[in-house]
């Protein structure tokens, strides 16, 4: 029955994002996201897409460089008072103009940030991973109950056509009984000085990064939470890339049903791939979490075809998660991606490293789909 309520709530909410036609607000008024951190995704992948919004618009730009701040303010036409530095970022709490704010920062700032948002009245999407600990993760939790403000991760593949429509394949019975999942994501690191490379920002190597798509996609794929996961790490340690993080991280996660998932996170290799076989047939998607181009094949007994699924009419997968922190805030909703799914992952993510350091399976808590 959880499964079933996730599904529906999940198939809402992309079917009202992807529609455009969401829960206007009363007064017609688009919600103002402040994004902080005018990096690669915050400034180059999520800011051109308020374009395609319907109930989510551009209002503050958060920054530690004012002349680049300066300038995408003035291209957006957002007044000097919706100019922030990290130092000034408090008295946000004073410009009605924003109602969310949007952390674009390396992982190790996320809850920070967050908490900060929350003190300061804002409701807030962080990007994933959620943080860097589960300790990190549950204080950010409460502070934004303690504010009365909605929280939300940025899984955008919970919005992504192909993604969605794998999750109803697989419920509806498409493929029969689930059997396995499989999953490698990664990318070639090259730039041995990235952040990402440097344990104090990034909280961890590829699993953090890319992995974690792998992991959170054998969640919302199965519809299940793992009950124990064992993994193996392999770091040339005399790369100056990995001085400090993990390269390779493959790690099985056992899921109640039986189902059995391998996942693969890498920083060395290109790998965007997701698939899950049943008694019956199979859901095949690859690249399975890009931010556009994405492809899937399914088929039963052998007989697969492809199945390229539309998204909805000016939609992405980015508006439409951009769109449904607003309508879950107008209609007192939980984010399909509320917190609490971003510290599932946490969780998963320190027993994974757990496993591979003390090289044993983990078995862990049952844990409730909400
Ligand atoms: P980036 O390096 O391109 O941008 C980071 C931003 O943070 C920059 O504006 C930088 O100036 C700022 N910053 C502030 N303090 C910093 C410090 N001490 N060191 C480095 N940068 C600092 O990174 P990015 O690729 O934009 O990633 C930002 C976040 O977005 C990460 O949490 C990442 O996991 C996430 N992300 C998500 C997706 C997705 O598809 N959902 C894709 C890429 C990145």
């Amino acid at each position: 029955m959880e499964l079933g309520r996730r599904e529906m709530i999940a198939g809402a909410a992309a079917l009202a994002a992807t529609s455009g036609s969401g829960l206007a607000q009363p007064s017609g008024r688009k919600m103002g996201y402040a994004i902080v951190g005018l990096g690669t995704y915050g400034l180059g992948v999520i800011t051109p897409q308020f374009a395609n919004c319907t109930m989510s618009r551009l209002a503050a730009v958060v920054s530690g460089d004012p002349e680049k701040a300066k300038r995408v303010a003035a291209e957006h036409g957002l007044p000097d008072r919706s100019v922030y530095s990290y130092a000034n970022f408090d008295s946000i709490r004073d410009n009605p103009d924003v109602d969310i704010v949007y952390v674009c920062l390396p992982n190790s700032m996320h809850a920070e940030y967050v908490i900060r948002a929350a003190k300061a009245g804002k409701h807030v999407m962080c990007e994933k991973p959620m943080a860097v600990s589960v300790r990190e993760c549950e204080a950010m939790i409460a502070a934004c109950k303690a504010a009365g403000r909605k929280l939300m991760i940025g899984y955008r593949c919970h919005f992504e056509a192909t993604n969605l429509k794998a999750i109803r394949l697989v419920r509806s019975g498409a493929i029969g009984k689930p059997h396995y999942f499989r999953s490698e994501h990664g990318f070639v690191q090259r730039d041995p000085s990235v952040w990402r490379l440097k344990r104090a920002l990034s909280g961890g190597g590829s699993l953090m990064d890319i992995g974690i798509y792998a992991l959170n996609a054998a969640r919302y794929i199965t519809g299940e939470e793992p009950i124990a996961v064992t993994a193996q790490e392999s770091t040339d340690r005399s790369d100056p890339r990995f001085h400090e993080v993990e390269d390779q991280i493959a790690f099985t996660l056992e899921f109640p049903s039986g189902v059995i998932g391998s996942c693969h996170s890498m920083y060395s290799s290109n790998q965007n791939h997701i698939l899950m076989v049943g008694d019956q047939g199979r859901v095949e998607m690859e690249p399975a979490t890009r931010y556009s181009g994405n492809h899937m094949w399914t088929g039963r007994d052998g007989r697969e075809r492809e199945l390229i699924p539309p998204p909805g009419p000016g939609q992405t997968q980015f508006s439409a998660q951009l769109d449904h922190l607003p309508q879950c805030i107008a209609s007192g909703r939980e984010p399909i991606v509320s917190g609490e799914e971003g510290l599932r992952d946490m969780r998963l993510i320190e027993a994974i490293y757990r496993s591979a350091r003390e090289r044993q399976r983990i078995s862990l808590a049952p844990a409730r789909r909400g």
